[in-house]
């Protein structure tokens, strides 16, 4: 509850973006407040505890920040989960629905050691679509989700409920 009006505390509303009826939840504010980002990044690693993963994997591009925090002050690695295209290496790759088309999500399939222990976090679940794909590709690659974390989850969206049986952690839920 603490963290979570921390979270509530530092996100804007963005009406219309990025198309016109859309309210985009911004949590720059919330990364750019030193304090509240620590706070955030302590209690994530308070819920999952340090000893229940092995890496971070963060989805690009605002999971990157989280995932690379989380790491930082748990003494792990970080794993990206990259748009289609980046990775320089061979990938596994995972497409899913837009409202509009299609997106792509890659991991390199050397990413994880067989077994290995992935905490995977995202800024926010809105669908699902982007979390889905995301733990497959996790699992693909040789990975044990251990964990999902999201900063903020848009409960009316029913992201939770595509990703079951797997389990979401969310600071907030909206
Ligand atoms: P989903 O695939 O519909 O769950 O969308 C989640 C992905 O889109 C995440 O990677 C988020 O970073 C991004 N996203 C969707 N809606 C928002 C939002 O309102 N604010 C910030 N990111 C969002």
């Amino acid at each position: 509850p603490e963290v979570a009006a921390l979270v509530a505390s530092r996100v804007l509303d963005v009406p219309d973006f990025p198309k016109p009826g859309i309210v985009f939840k911004d949590l720059m504010p919330l990364f750019a407040d030193g304090t509240v980002f620590r706070q955030v990044i302590d209690g994530i690693v308070a819920h999952h505890g340090t000893g229940s993963f092995d890496v971070v994997a963060g989805v690009e591009a605002r999971g990157f920040v989280v995932a690379a925090a989380i790491a930082y002050a748990t003494g792990k690695g970080v794993v990206p989960v990259r748009k289609a295209g980046k990775l320089p290496r061979k990938t596994y790759s995972a497409s899913y629905a837009l409202e509009y088309g299609e997106a792509t999500l890659e991991v390199h399939e050397d990413a994880f050691v067989a077994g290995e222990r992935v905490l995977v976090v995202d800024d926010v679940l809105a669908t699902g679509g982007t979390a889905g794909a995301a733990l497959d590709l996790v699992e693909r690659a040789g990975g044990t989700v251990s964990g999902f974390t999201v900063l903020m989850e848009l409960g009316f969206l029913d992201g939770r409920k595509r990703l079951a049986p797997r389990t979401v952690h969310a600071l907030l839920t909206v």
